[in-house]
């Protein structure tokens, strides 16, 4: 892989296949290869040290993402949540998920100091964060205000 590849992979949210797509096909609303339900509504999906930053590169849409870890509780308690709202705002935003335990480069690219945290990113600009696990009602108010 050199610097110049713009190839992303995104593991299915659906079926786990990794699928290997150009990242500016980010936003054509891309099936995935194997189950063909699409790759990026519907659910979050899990992104690395290598895929994040070609998917804040190329998204059109505004790009929400839940750091968060195995070990965590309150993070397992916001999970489902954070998946309804994918679901919900399926579309309107791309709602990505960080294990910082998988992926501590990108705790530490992006200052996580504690977890869970949520960012907004657009056009690879740093809208908004907030700690803690919210609840439906205040994760919803919250996203609302980047639409
Ligand atoms: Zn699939």
């Amino acid at each position: 892989m050199t610097m110049q590849d713009t190839n992303v992979q995104i593991g299915c949210p659906h079926c786990h296949a990794v699928n290997r797509l150009e990242a500016a096909r980010l936003n054509e609303a891309p099936n995935c290869g194997a189950c063909k339900a699409p790759l990026l509504a519907g659910a979050p999906i899990a992104a690395t040290k290598e895929s994040l930053p070609l998917i804040l590169k190329h998204s059109k849409l505004p790009v929400v993402i839940d750091f968060w870890a195995p070990w965590c509780g309150p993070c397992q308690q916001f999970g489902p949540t954070f998946a309804a709202a994918a679901k919900d705002m399926a579309g309107k935003m791309l709602f990505i998920k960080v294990d910082t335990e998988a992926q501590p480069e990108l705790g530490n690219q992006f200052r996580v100091r504690s977890i869970p945290t949520l960012l907004v990113v657009e056009g690879n600009a740093e809208l908004e964060r907030v700690s803690g696990a919210l609840s439906p009602g205040q994760f919803k108010a919250w996203l609302m205000q980047f639409l």
